[in-house]
């Protein structure tokens, strides 16, 4: 009985040695914003206060979803798109601070990512269930209306002058292709500010951000989808304060007399991009760089999305492209931080220098 004792003793004092230490419980809160199954977890030791904070967040990403959603009436975005041409006020520093950086993007990459590809989106019936093909006709006439540098956005001077955003009528804009990676870093950026050291938020279709690093102080090691079959991953990526964002031809499409029809529109064009791509993987510390640059690029195909990322080195990123035909290319800034997944260990990765 004693040596019973003993050992729970010794087995209790272990737990609590340096080294030893249990990992704190993680703490998990599931939302649905942004059209996506969002999932946030940190890891604090601090489980009822961390659960509330990150019901919080989900609030804040809610209201936020509430201003740049381009289907509800009562949006931001549906305003600017239904104004005829006239000026809305821009509701607050944080939507003025996307549509900002937004433009920047489109601009950076010469207009592959471009926030008014939206009356082709939804001439396409990626906005709901009811998909079709324009005619030529129709796409030269969407492709016209394609132009980001027609945003009208004046300065923000303060909660007093809020400036506004304009549009010309029969144009409209979408910011589908930033709102996660925008909200990934406004997530990350309240989460770093409690002092969470550890979590984890993922904001679904693939744009993933890591605060820190694991509890035990390993990096978060994050799976990329296998485009031809999305149930699996065809490699690891290992992250660290760090973001990640995925566009893949196989994350929202049709199929219509054999031909796959993709969500990622080729602004010159109105149509789904055909640049040889199928998924275009961005690792950045900022997931607005992961999430804008992941759509430019693929919109760019390998070549010119190779040279942007030569081009710049500013933006800090690094790229996995993988093409239709199945080849495999990485950027050599992933180095140490890249591997093949289980079952994929043959195929050959391009290092892209
Ligand atoms: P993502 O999934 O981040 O690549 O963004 C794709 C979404 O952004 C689409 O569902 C459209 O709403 C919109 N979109 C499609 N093509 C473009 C483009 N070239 N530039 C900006 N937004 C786009
Ligand atoms: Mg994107």
């Amino acid at each position: 009985m004693k040596k019973r004792l003993l050992c729970a003793l010794l087995a209790l004092s272990l737990l609590t040695l340096p080294g030893c230490k249990r990992d704190p419980e993680p703490v998990e809160v599931t939302a649905f914003a942004m059209d996506t199954v969002i999932q946030l977890t940190a890891y604090d030791g601090n489980t009822g206060g961390t659960r509330a904070f990150l019901g919080e967040l989900t609030a804040r990403l809610a209201e936020l979803d509430s201003q740049l959603s381009a289907t509800r009436e009562d949006s931001f975005v549906y305003a600017v798109n239904h104004a005829g041409g006239e000026w809305v006020e821009v509701p607050d520093s944080t939507v003025f601070a996307l549509l900002h950086d937004a433009l920047s993007l489109c601009e950076t990459t010469g207009g592959a990512l471009d926030i008014t590809a939206y009356p082709a989106v939804k001439a396409w019936g990626f906005t709901g269930e009811e998909h079709r093909v324009p005619s030529p006709a129709e796409l030269e006439t969407l492709a016209e209306k394609i132009d980001y540098t027609a945003v009208a956005l004046s300065d923000w001077a303060g909660e007093r002058h809020r400036g506004g955003a304009a549009l010309p009528q029969g144009m409209e804009m979408d910011l589908g292709a930033v709102a996660k990676g925008f909200a990934g870093d406004l997530l990350a950026g309240e989460v770093r500010d409690v002092g969470i050291t550890s979590a984890l938020l993922d904001l679904g279709q693939s744009t993933i951000v890591a605060v820190g690093s694991k509890p035990q102080g390993t990096p978060w090691r994050i799976g990329v989808v296998d485009p031809a079959r999305p149930g699996s991953y065809f490699a690891v990526v290992e992250l660290e304060d760090c973001a990640m964002g995925t566009s893949g031809g196989y994350q929202r499409y049709f199929e219509q007399d054999g031909i796959t029809y993709w969500h990622i529109l080729d602004p010159d064009t109105a149509a789904p991009a055909r640049s040889g791509l199928v998924s275009v993987t961005v690792v950045s510390p900022c997931a607005l760089t992961c999430d804008g640059l992941s759509t430019a690029l693929f919109v760019m195909g390998l070549e010119d999305g190779a040279q942007f990322w030569q081009d710049h080195p500013e933006l800090d990123f690094e790229v996995i492209f993988v093409t239709e035909t199945g080849e495999i290319y990485r950027t050599a800034g992933l180095e140490g931080r890249f591997s093949l997944a289980e079952g994929y260990e043959d195929r050959e990765v391009k290092v892209l220098e």
